[in-house]
Order: C-alpha cells, then sequence, then structure tokens
C-alpha cells in the first residue's frame, strides 16, 4: 500500500480544537480524498475547546462529532478534568504531570476506529507527538504501533494510524501549519491553554508555554531565512 493510492480514501481525524490536531485535520485535507472529524469530550476543564473544534470543521468543510465520553473524568484525579486539581506549572522529576489523563489516548483510538469502521474509514489521524511533549505513555510511537495492532486484531480491520506530527517540535508543528496554509488559523482559532484561553492562551500554563516557545523558534527561524 503506498501512501498515493491512500489518497484516494478517506480518514477520521481525532479533532480536539488544539494546535496539533487542528494541524492534523489540515494535513488530512491535503493526503486524503474526504476527512471527518471526532471531537472526543472527557469532562475536560473547558467546553469552549469543543465550540473551537466545531468552528473548525465548519471553516474546513468537515463532518463534525462529538463523542460525550464523560465517564473517563469520573475514573481518574487529574488536572485537566478536576478543577479542584493546581494544574503542574512544571513536570515533576519522577513522573508525569498531573495533567496526565491515564488511558485517555487508548480510550480515544477505540472509539475513533469503532466509528471510523462503521463509515467504513480505516485512516485515523491522531496529533500526539513524543519529540516534544510532557512525555506522556500514550503520545509514544511504540505506544501508537502497538494500539494500531490491538485494534486491527480487535475488529480483524486493517486500520492505519497517521501521527504527521510525531516526530515534530512544536516550532516545526508551526511550520507544517504555515506550509498548510493555515498558520493564522492555527494562531487564531485554536485553543491549546490548560486555562481555557484561546489563540495565545494564558501564557503560564504548560502548554501556553510550548506552544509559544514553539511559535517564537518558528518565527524566529523564518526571519532568518527572509534576511
Ligand atoms: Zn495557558
Amino acid at each position: 500500500m503506498t501512501f498515493q493510492s491512500i489518497k484516494q480514501e478517506s480518514a477520521l481525524v481525532l479533532h480536539s480544537g488544539g494546535q496539533d490536531s487542528t494541524t492534523c485535520l489540515f494535513w488530512a485535507l491535503k493526503h486524503f480524498k474526504e476527512v471527518r472529524t471526532l471531537c472526543i469530550i472527557y469532562g475536560q476543564r473547558h467546553s469552549l475547546e469543543v465550540e473551537m473544534a466545531q468552528t473548525i470543521a465548519s471553516e474546513a468543510g468537515v463532518p463534525f462529532q462529538v463523542l460525550d465520553a464523560g465517564v473517563i473524568s469520573g475514573l481518574t484525579d487529574n488536572s485537566l478534568t478536576n478543577a479542584n486539581i493546581i494544574i503542574d506549572e512544571e513536570k515533576p522529576a519522577d513522573s508525569y504531570p498531573n495533567t496526565f489523563v491515564p488511558g485517555r489516548n487508548l480510550f480515544f483510538l477505540t472509539f475513533a476506529a469503532v466509528i471510523a469502521r462503521t463509515h467504513g474509514i480505516r485512516n485515523i489521524v491522531t496529533g500526539v507527538s513524543q519529540a516534544d511533549y510532557s512525555g506522556y505513555p500514550d503520545c509514544r510511537d511504540t505506544f501508537i504501533r502497538s494500539a494500531n495492532v490491538t485494534l486491527n486484531l480487535a475488529m480483524d480491520e486493517q486500520f492505519i494510524i497517521h501521527t504527521p506530527l510525531m516526530w515534530l517540535s512544536k516550532a516545526e508543528t508551526w511550520a507544517l501549519a504555515d506550509k498548510l496554509g493555515v498558520f493564522e488559523l492555527v494562531r487564531n482559532k485554536t485553543m491549546t491553554c490548560y486555562n481555557g484561553v484561546i489563540a495565545d492562551g494564558c501564557g503560564h500554563c504548560p502548554a501556553c508555554k510550548l506552544r509559544k516557545a514553539g511559535l517564537d523558534e518558528y518565527l524566529k527561524s523564518i526571519t532568518i531565512n527572509n534576511e
């Protein structure tokens, strides 16, 4: 199976309305014939994220589906779904930040695969990255490959999980958005911030810091290249 022939196929994009998954949505629009999005609610603090995802899907002209998986938030104690826990600003030396939602991507990929199958889609796109993130285990390439095999075995299907950002730094993800012609859209209409502030965000949560550092690095690199 070559990438050329995959171009004639459809893809389901896991879309949260953040920088990474929005970049993946436009990557998928470039590489697949038809694209649909799936936005999963898992009890996250900010419903604005879902509204952003819907607006972006509408601008991209793709079907938007929301799945309520709020049960996930009741299974675990983490600062993304429990407003009483203060979000870790730094990654603890010996563990994951308290924004880690155990099993999240395994749940997400399972839901995505079931829904993709219902629509006759085998390509699933997710914006996970192991190059430049908080070290969440379910963002690693090994996990994704393993989940892909498991989902294939579970449903006797040939799913292909695509992770276009897996090895990209945040600066390279900005570069990709620019290359896809959606730099301004990603910059102004996505929400990455753990405190629920769109675009450039609150400026001090770990997600904002990472996003800003990548943006600054990318903007600096294009300034140098243009000199
Ligand atoms: Zn923030």
